[in-house]
């Protein structure tokens, strides 16, 4: 049933027709705010601020994907660029989260890359750092070589990988042997079928293990492997620690990572027990296809959101 729904709502997802309903309808604008910090940079950076007062880093998106022209790409790219100059005027503790599509990845892979790199450049300049979120497997090979160039001329820049896939140990394997693994660990939040990616959530469960096991190797981790851990799974997140306290990989030397709106309080109480927290946090008013994908991820966000639409 899980399974289902999941796969409604990812559907749903990309379609145009389901979005301008779902968009035009005022409820779900306030349903969506739970995940979203709100549609200007301003409200992007006052989330932060209170973020950062509580002891959180986070890393910024500004919201949008699978753009149709040159001139959207580079507009997403200048909003990143004006994103950054803001972080750094205020001396906020984020970095930004970026999406190769947003950048003009449909288009072709050099408009995605003049764009990212001016973005990678802007946050050397002011000491930030660039993550590039991983999008759906057909995206995943672009995604890497484009992460491979940016490796050559700069440091503060990492890739997303998605235990789901298939695929994912042999790229994780690649990349530590290349020196860059500096990569965010993620279940995935895509529709993908079954030749390749896992959909057994036990099964994605200890892909989750299984990777984290790679990258926090004595081999792997002398060769700079860094892993983000990004799961609110409790089992997860558990694993995480123990492993990291059986392995000597310290509180400094790894962060968890969590998305705006979801499980506050377990944010709050891994800062406390001395964990490094950083959270995602998405603005701008292209919200549409994020949020159905944090629906798809929990059946009780959906019925909260049907009761939203239903109350009016
Ligand atoms: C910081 C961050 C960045 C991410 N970047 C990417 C990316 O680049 N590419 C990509 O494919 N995916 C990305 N994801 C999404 C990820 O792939 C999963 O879809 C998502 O994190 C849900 O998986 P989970 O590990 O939290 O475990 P789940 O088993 O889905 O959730 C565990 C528990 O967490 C809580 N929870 C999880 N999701 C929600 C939610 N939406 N609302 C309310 N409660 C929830 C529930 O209590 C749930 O039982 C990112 C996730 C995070 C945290």
């Amino acid at each position: 049933m899980y399974n289902v729904v999941r796969r409604m709502l990812l559907a749903m997802a990309r379609n145009p027709r389901m979005q301008e309903r779902i968009v035009a309808f005022p409820p779900s604008r306030r349903v969506a705010r739970r995940f979203v910090a709100g549609e200007t940079l301003d409200d992007a950076i006052a989330v932060i601020r209170a973020l950062n007062q509580r002891g959180m880093k986070a890393t910024l998106d500004h919201l949008g994907e699978n753009v149709l022209t040159v001139e959207d790409a580079r507009e997403a790219a200048d909003a990143y660029l004006e994103a950054l100059d803001a972080i750094h005027q205020e001396g906020l503790q984020s970095g930004v989260s970026v999406k190769l599509t947003h950048l003009g990845l449909d288009l072709g892979d050099e408009v995605a890359y003049e764009n990212v790199r001016r973005i990678v450049a802007k946050a050397a300049d002011v000491g930030r750092f660039v993550r590039i979120d991983m999008e759906s497997s057909a995206y995943v090979d672009r995604t890497l070589t484009l992460y491979r160039r940016l490796r050559r001329d700069f440091d503060r820049v990492g890739a997303v990988v998605q235990a789901y896939l298939h695929r994912t140990p042999e790229d994780v394997r690649q990349l530590i042997d290349e020196g860059i693994a500096d990569l965010r660990l993620v279940k995935g939040a895509y529709d993908e079928p079954p030749n390749i990616a896992l959909h057994d959530r036990q099964r994605i469960r200890e892909a989750m293990f299984a990777l984290l096991r790679q990258m926090w190797a004595p081999e792997a981790r002398a060769k700079g492997s860094v892993a983000a851990v990004a799961s609110h799974d409790e089992a997860v997140i558990r694993y995480a620690c123990t492993l990291a306290a059986r392995l000597g990989v310290t509180q400094e030397d790894f962060e968890f990572q969590f998305l705006y709106g979801v499980r506050r309080d377990r944010a709050e109480s891994l800062v406390a027990e001395g964990y490094r927290m950083r959270i995602y946090v998405p603005f701008g008013s292209q919200w549409y296809p994020y949020f159905m994908r944090r629906l798809a991820e929990r059946p009780a966000n959906l019925f909260f959101f049907l009761r939203a639409l239903v109350s009016g």
